[in-house]
Parts: structure tokens; C-alpha cells; sequence
């Protein structure tokens, strides 16, 4: 029996009433009006609240403060966008670190450092950690600590892995135009789509001919719209897609070439070219002692830490905390023996089980790793 399962009640009803609420990014207003309730009844003072998110501090006099990050956005369920759905399990982080902060507060003579923790808005569009980082969330903070769900992983196992974890992003539209014409009689107009799709597999050269294969990359092309009959060459094309990377350079490279295939593809095809890009997260990278820390504190409890995993392609921006402050994003087991739902499946679920494990790991943290460095 661990710690916290005296709380298992109030775990179910957090993960029931959260996941019965799920707004997407930026919409979380009801989210939001739970969570500062939660907060108030159980005496957890607030800093700063916000349409989305807010942030506060169990200050117990320490000179050290440590952030505690649980993002509160969910997904569309349908191409509509009218029902949403935890299918990323943010709600269970947000149960985790309710539950921890409710108990940390209640033991607050026995802290070493204040704590102050971070509910962040939006996640999944990849600039919510930004927003709260404007308003000062990490103002005064040495170090930021954040955990996911991961249903590739059993329940009770956790993963720390220290330096690079989850890739940088960015996303990007690319708008082929020409002069449509009759499909029988190419020569007469231009071919938007024979251009395209050259561009896409030029494009994949990009990774293996011009990146040095030791670097860890990826570059998908994920959606195509345009054209209206069988008969007639489109006058307009867009496709969508996204490049994934974990070095500086990389991400030059995938700038400066799609630029220079764009060019090339334009005076092949006597095509319009444009490439519009959206940012999304940067690289995240665990500091290195930090993760080294943690593994030591939780290696022997009732958590089975795994270490030995490779890098993740997906973005998070817990990354942005990183850039600024050193510290360590970790994931959490949910999976039972009969394997578990994809995130952003429909099915994704987490079980109570997990945001107790989850409020237990944050406690730990809490308690233990900062002990012998403050004494
Ligand atoms: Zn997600
Ligand atoms: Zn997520």
C-alpha cells in the first residue's frame, strides 16, 4: 500500500470531474475555476490566476524554490472540434499535483524548499508554458520539475532519462500555384500536384543525403488538399507537415534546404512556391545532474525507474521551462499487462492507480531530493 492511497477517493473524484470538464487550449475556463477551488478549500495559497492556468507558492521560508508543472488542456474528439476529450491525460496530471500540493501543505513544517507550482494552459499548441512564463511563474525558481502520462510503459515504472528527451518542432503549410488547365492538355498550364510531389520527395533527401546520419531527425508531410475534377489540373495546393530535431544545426539545415527545393521546384515547374512555418516546442533536454539525482531517490522505492530508453520525436513544451531553468521532465507508466491506448487515441484513458503514483512521485521529490542539500 503506498502513501497516498489513503486519498484514492479524492483521486477518482479529481480524474471523474476534470475529465468531465476537458476544454481545449485556451478555453480551459472551467478547468481553471476547479483547480482555484480545489486550492482555496484546502488553503493552498494562490499568486496569480488566469482566465486559463494559474500559478502560486506553498512558501515554507527556504532560501531554494522549485517549481511543480501539470499541464490542464484537452483534445478534440471529432474533425468539428465540438467535443473534447483528456486523450493526452493532462487531467491526471493536474490530479497528481492537487493531490501533492494538498498534502504538502498540510505538511508544510517538514519542507525544505517552497514549492511553487505551475497549472499551464494549452499545452498542445505548444506556447502555453510561454504565457505563464510572461506573467513570472518562474520567478525566483532554481529548478522546474513536470511529468506525463506514458501508456508504453507499465504502470508503477517511471523514466528519467538525463540530456536530450523529446525533439524541437516546427510545423509548416506549403502553398504550390499555377495556371489550372485542361488535364489532357498539361502542356498548356502548369502540374501543381506532379510539382508538389516532387517537392515532397526532394524533400526526404533533406535526411538522407545532406543530414549527418549520426543526428536524430524526422520530416513528415501529413496532409494534401486541392484540385476539383479528374479532368482538370489544379490551379492551387497545399500541404502540410512537420520537421522534428534535436540540434541547431539540423534545424538550419531543414530551413535552408526546403527554401532551396522550393526555388528549384519553381523554375522546374514555372510554379508559385510559398513555405509559411509556425514554431512549436524546442528541443528538451534534462540537466544532466538533476535527472542523476532523481534516479538515486527513486531507484529501491516502490517506482521501478527505467533509464535506458531513447529519445522521443514528439514535442512538449515543458522544453521552454528548460531553456531558462535547469530541471527534469519525467514520464509515468499507466499501461496494465494487456497494453494500453495510444495518447491522442479516443480510447487513451488513466487509471486511478496512476495519480496516486503520480501525487506519491511528486511528494518523494519533494521530500526527499532536497534534503541533504539543504541541511
Ligand atoms: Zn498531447
Ligand atoms: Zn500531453
Amino acid at each position: 500500500m503506498g502513501k497516498f492511497d489513503f486519498y484514492e477517493r479524492d483521486a477518482c473524484l479529481l480524474l471523474e470531474d476534470l475529465g468531465k470538464i476537458a476544454e481545449p487550449s485556451f478555453q480551459e475556463y472551467e478547468t481553471t475555476k476547479y483547480i482555484v477551488n480545489y486550492l482555496r478549500e484546502n488553503n493552498i495559497p494562490l499568486d496569480k490566476v488566469f482566465a486559463t492556468g494559474c500559478f502560486g507558492c506553498i512558501d515554507c521560508g527556504a532560501e531554494k524554490t522549485i517549481a511543480l508543472r501539470a499541464d490542464i488542456d484537452a483534445l478534440p474528439t471529432n474533425p468539428e472540434g465540438t467535443d473534447f476529450k483528456h486523450l493526452c491525460g493532462h487531467h491526471s496530471h493536474t490530479a497528481m499535483l492537487l493531490l501533492a500540493l494538498r498534502y504538502l501543505v498540510q505538511h508544510k513544517d517538514q519542507l525544505k524548499v517552497n514549492i511553487r507550482y505551475i497549472f499551464q494552459p494549452a499545452e498542445e499548441l505548444g506556447n502555453g508554458a510561454l504565457f505563464m512564463m510572461k506573467e513570472g511563474c518562474l520567478a525566483g525558481c532554481s529548478e522546474i520539475y513536470g511529468v506525463h502520462v506514458d501508456p508504453h510503459q507499465k504502470l508503477g515504472n517511471i523514466l528519467l532519462k538525463p540530456g536530450e528527451f523529446m525533439a524541437g518542432a516546427t510545423m509548416f503549410d506549403i502553398e504550390f500555384t499555377g495556371n489550372s488547365t485542361h488535364a489532357a492538355y498539361p502542356h498548356t498550364g502548369d502540374d501543381v500536384l506532379v510539382a508538389a510531389t516532387d517537392y515532397v520527395n526532394l524533400c526526404q533527401k533533406i535526411i538522407t543525403r545532406f543530414k549527418n546520419p549520426i543526428k536524430k531527425a524526422v520530416l513528415s508531410f501529413s496532409q494534401i488538399t486541392g484540385g476539383q475534377a479528374h479532368n482538370i489540373l489544379a490551379e492551387k495546393l497545399l500541404i502540410k507537415g512537420t520537421y522534428r530535431y534535436f540540434d541547431a544545426e539540423v534545424k538550419e539545415l531543414f530551413e535552408q534546404k526546403m527554401l532551396a527545393i522550393a526555388a528549384a521546384i519553381k523554375l522546374i515547374y514555372e510554379v508559385d512556391v510559398t513555405i509559411s512555418s509556425v514554431e512549436g516546442t524546442v528541443p528538451l533536454h534534462n540537466h544532466p545532474e538533476l535527472t542523476r539525482k532523481l534516479i538515486e531517490v527513486f531507484t529501491g522505492t516502490g517506482l521501478h525507474v527505467n533509464t535506458n530508453l531513447d529519445p522521443m520525436m514528439g514535442g512538449e513544451d515543458f522544453s521552454f521551462y528548460l531553456d531558462e531553468c535547469p530541471g527534469v521532465f519525467v514520464k509515468i507508466g499507466v499501461a496494465g499487462n494487456n497494453g494500453h491506448p495510444p495518447l491522442h487515441n479516443k480510447n487513451f484513458f488513466v487509471p486511478v492507480e496512476a495519480v496516486l503514483l503520480g501525487a506519491e512521485f511528486w511528494l518523494d521529490l519533494v521530500m526527499n531530493q532536497f534534503t541533504e542539500k539543504e541541511k
